[in-house]
This record gives C-alpha cells, sequence and structure tokens, in this order.
C-alpha cells in the first residue's frame, strides 16, 4: 500500500475535516502517499484528485464541513460511471481508497470493489447516527448539540409568551436525532418516522400538558414523520383543536454545521488512523464502527442490514419526563 485515496461523499458532517487530518496524517506517520479526491464519487470520475500532505491539512480539526467537499453522484450508480472512476484510481497509481460518508456511499464503494477490485474503507459520517454495526457515526454529538440548543433558544421565546412550538430536526428516514435531541431539550412529545403520529393523540397531549400547569410546549418533529412536515402537523393541530397559537422551527442546515465537538473530533481522529491502518495491514472491503469504546472493522452491507436504532424506550423516557 503506497499510495491512498481519501474523499468525503453524501451529506457533510461536522468532524469530517477531523477524518481527512487523520487520514493524511496517518498517511504520514505510516510513510503512505495519501491522495485528496474533492467532490465524492464525482471528483473520483473527473479526476479532480491532488496530493495532500501533513501540512495540507493544518488548522482543520476544528472546523465544520469538509475541505474536499462533497457531492452526491448520479453517474457513480451505473456501473459505466465506476468503471471510469476504477480508470483514474488506477490512472492515479492509488491502491486503496478511504471513503467517508453514509450507507449510500459504501454501497457504491462495495460495487468499486466487487466489478474492480478497488480496495475500500469506510467511516461513517453522517449526522443521523443510522449505520449499523456502530454505536456513533461522525457528526452525530455535534448535530445533537446543536439541536438541543435550538430547541433550549425557541423555549426561551415559547415561555416567555406561552406558546406551542413544533421544532423540526433533520433526519428523513430516521428519528434517532429528533429523539435524543428532544430528550436533551426536554420536549413535551417527539414524532418520529418509526412510529405513526395521530395528530389527535399529539393534541390530547398538550391538553394534557395544559391540565399539569404548562403554558408553554415544545414538540419535536422529525423531517421525515408520516403526519408531514412540522408547518403540516401545527397546521392540523391549529385546525382540529383550541391550540391556535402555535409556531413552527425548522433548524434545517444549520444543523449540519459548526465545529465539530470533541467527541466527534476524537471519534474521528481514531477512525481516520484506523483505516490508514487497516489498508496497510491488506484489510479492504470494511467499515470502521465503534461499539463501546472498541472500534472494529465491519464487512460494508452491516451498515445497512443491522441498522436498528428506533428504541421505543427512549420516547418512553420523553413521555415520562413531560409530566
Ligand atoms: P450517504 O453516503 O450519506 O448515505 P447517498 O445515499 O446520497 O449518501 O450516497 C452518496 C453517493 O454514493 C451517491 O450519490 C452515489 O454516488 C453513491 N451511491 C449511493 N448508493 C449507491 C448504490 N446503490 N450504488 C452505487 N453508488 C451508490
Amino acid at each position: 500500500m503506497k499510495r491512498i485515496g481519501v474523499l468525503t461523499s453524501g451529506g457533510d458532517s461536522p468532524g469530517m475535516n477531523a477524518a481527512i487530518r487523520a487520514v493524511v496524517r496517518a498517511g504520514a506517520y505510516y510513510k503512505v502517499e495519501i491522495y485528496g479526491i474533492y467532490s465524492g464519487y464525482q471528483g473520483l470520475i473527473d479526476g479532480e484528485i491532488e496530493s495532500l500532505n501533513a501540512r495540507s491539512v493544518s488548522g482543520i480539526i476544528n472546523r465544520g464541513g469538509t475541505i474536499l467537499r462533497t457531492a452526491r453522484c448520479a453517474a457513480f450508480y451505473e456501473p459505466e460511471g465506476r468503471e471510469r472512476a476504477a480508470e483514474q484510481v488506477r490512472k492515479f497509481g492509488i491502491d486503496g481508497l478511504v471513503i467517508i460518508g453514509g450507507d449510500g456511499s459504501y454501497r457504491g464503494a462495495q460495487l468499486l470493489h466487487e466489478e474492480h477490485g478497488v480496495a475500500c474503507l469506510g467511516l461513517p459520517g453522517t449526522i443521523d447516527n443510522d449505520i449499523g454495526g456502530s454505536d456513533f457515526t461522525i457528526g452525530f454529538d455535534t448535530a445533537m448539540n446543536t439541536a438541543m440548543e435550538a430547541i433550549d433558544r425557541v423555549r426561551d421565546t415559547a415561555a416567555s409568551h406561552d406558546r406551542i412550538f413544533f421544532v423540526e430536526v433533520m433526519g428523513r428516514h430516521s428519528g434517532y436525532l429528533s429523539m435524543i435531541a428532544g430528550i436533551a431539550g426536554g420536549a413535551e412529545d417527539i414524532l418520529v418516522p418509526e412510529r405513526p403520529t395521530d395528530v389527535q393523540t399529539v393534541i390530547q397531549t398538550l391538553r394534557d400538558g395544559g391540565d399539569k400547569g404548562k403554558r408553554s410546549m415544545i414538540v419535536v418533529v422529525a423531517e421525515g414523520d408520516d403526519a408531514g412536515s412540522a408547518f403540516d402537523i401545527a397546521k392540523k393541530v391549529n385546525e382540529q383543536s383550541e391550540f391556535k397559537q402555535t409556531r413552527v422551527t425548522v433548524i434545517g442546515h444549520l444543523q449540519r454545521g459548526g465545529s465539530p465537538t470533541a467527541f466527534d473530533r476524537v471519534l474521528a481522529s481514531r477512525m481516520g488512523v484506523r483505516a490508514v491502518e487497516a489498508l496497510v495491514a491488506g484489510e479492504t472491503n470494511r467499515m470502521v464502527g465503534m461499539k463501546g469504546i472498541e472500534l472494529v472493522l465491519l464487512p460494508f452491507p452491516i451498515a445497512w442490514e443491522q441498522r436498528s436504532l428506533f428504541d421505543p424506550s427512549l420516547l418512553e423516557v420523553a413521555r415520562i419526563l413531560a409530566m
């Protein structure tokens, strides 16, 4: 293993830069050349690739986003696109790739390996924490804290005006971020795609809260809830109940940005080093996960086959504490 390429793919997450830095510096330590590939698989196909050294990644451990940029790449879903990517890998003399992204990026990496024998190693970079085989993903902790802080701020104004707020948190397919941020922010109710939402039940929860003396309340809504967006749900509550003074806040892309927490920086740093060590040791077609406090190497399909984040007991905790 003389030359490793590193790229970020799919949605960005805070801590991706810390992971890039770790890959580059571990490469320098183990005397492997590191090439940065820009804009995910699209940049790989287009040959947007350049050599990075230890100094190229100075001062980025604390920065959100990804200096390599990231992209979604339609061409990579097709065999011809992956063929073009493999040609670039050969042209640049790259012996292995570190792919920082979510399970979609792993699916692509798996195919690149199967079809062209390219050695691939995945690092879980996503704010959703929805990668099977890893208790945590790079970026989740930061996004969770950002969402919690936003809920705290909304609560200040909700309490001052006796209002009910619906706060929408990211998570198209996974309500995990919403569940955790909702508990941390003391939400009165949390609506997630994993559990069907009944607007009448939400209204009843709000009535119960009012009966218990609550003058303001917060309902956290995961982006992908089956009853619609936070705006849709607030509108239905307005129409179907006496609660006419509801407000909506969509935290949106604020959740993706910002300086990563210490937890995400350390996770990314450890995982980046592990990825280089694995490739140098000849281990490929694996993702790095964290189980408990240990790093593990797992086959890519674990990422989507063992995804089991929905834990109803967390929602139960939120329900009990909404007393
Ligand atoms: P994430 O990696 O965060 O889950 P996406 O699902 O958007 O994000 O995947 C990122 C990119 O990975 C896609 O734009 C595409 O280029 C590639 N990819 C995703 N799924 C596949 C697949 N089934 N086959 C080939 N490439 C894929």
